[in-house]
């Protein structure tokens, strides 16, 4: 009986899960497989089920639509329902009781870990999904300001006050203030989306522009941010930072992070 992890969503075939935790499963010589599994909304209870009794099964990452239904299916230990509200990777603990947790903040973080944020300020463009996981990191590293841009004014300042976080909601294409940080969390730059308007003119020469839609990998906000000599961070940073906090849940070992320019080389042909 070979042990697997594997991600859920519905759609799924895009995701570039298998791909990374197959690499390191790989590089690692573990025994065990990484696996997509499309299930649709009407079958998350079930899959759940069905995973709970098999042995085999080490777990799970959750993509959309599942990250906040999968909460009330699965225990909730580490509190996420009262602060970032999604799970996006599901465990087994030690006693057999699955676990959901989010790996995404952790995964958001790591790249710019040796940034003093303390009392800065940064803007956020988005407040999906991933923006609550960003702001739940900013949060804890005690930025003092955030700026939201996002389509849905309210929307923006609801979760700002929800993580408690002092700064404010704003349109999309509001003059950026001298910020530190500046990240992407929406879906415009994406492929097949509208494009992300913005001018990077009022960021400070040491400002960090960080854009955590991966697909295309060079967006038009990282090329702005590089025609300004600005550093950047691109969403394939944050993904296998997540993947990588997932992997160790499942397989109990450390992702040989050494070989990140191997993997992100094969991810991006
Ligand atoms: P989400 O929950 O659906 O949120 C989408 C965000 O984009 C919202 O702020 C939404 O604004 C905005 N938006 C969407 N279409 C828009 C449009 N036509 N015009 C203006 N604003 C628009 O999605 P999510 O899960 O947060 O994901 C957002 C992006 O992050 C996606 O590109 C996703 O691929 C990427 N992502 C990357 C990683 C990574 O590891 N690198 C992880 C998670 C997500 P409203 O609030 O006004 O609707």
């Amino acid at each position: 009986m070979t042990p697997y992890a594997e991600v859920i969503g519905d759609p799924i075939s895009h995701s570039k899960s298998p791909a990374i935790h197959g690499f390191w499963l790989e590089a690692l010589d573990i025994d065990a497989e990484y696996r997509a599994t499309h299930v649709t909304p009407d079958g998350l209870a079930a899959y759940f089920d069905a995973r709970r009794s098999d042995p085999a099964w080490r777990g799970c990452n959750i993509t959309i639509p599942h990250k906040q239904a999968a909460l009330d299916l699965i225990e909730d230990r580490g509190g996420v329902r009262a602060t970032i509200g999604a799970i996006n990777t599901v465990f087994r603990a030690d006693d057999g009781v699955l676990i959901g947790t989010n790996t995404d903040a952790g995964g958001f973080y790591a790249p710019i870990a040796g940034l003093d944020l303390e009392g800065a300020h940064a803007v956020v463009i988005g407040a999906g999904g991933a923006a609550r996981g960003i702001l739940f990191a900013l949060s804890k590293v005690g930025i003092g300001r955030v700026t939201i841009q996002n389509r849905n004014v309210l929307k923006a300042a609801a979760l700002l006050s929800s993580f408690g976080i002092k700064g404010d909601a704003v349109p999309l294409g509001t003059k950026l203030p001298e910020a530190k940080l500046l990240v992407n969390a929406s879906a415009l730059g994406m492929g097949g989306q509208p494009p992300l308007d913005i001018d990077l003119t009022p960021l400070p020469d040491d400002a960090v522009v960080y854009d955590i839609v991966y697909s295309p990998l060079e967006t038009d906000l990282l090329l702005q941010a590089d025609a300004r000599e600005l550093d950047t961070v691109d969403g394939l940073d944050m993904l296998i930072g997540q993947a990588a906090l997932a992997f160790e849940l499942f397989f109990d070992a450390a992702p040989p992070r050494d070989r990140d320019d191997e993997l992100r080389a094969m991810l991006t042909v």
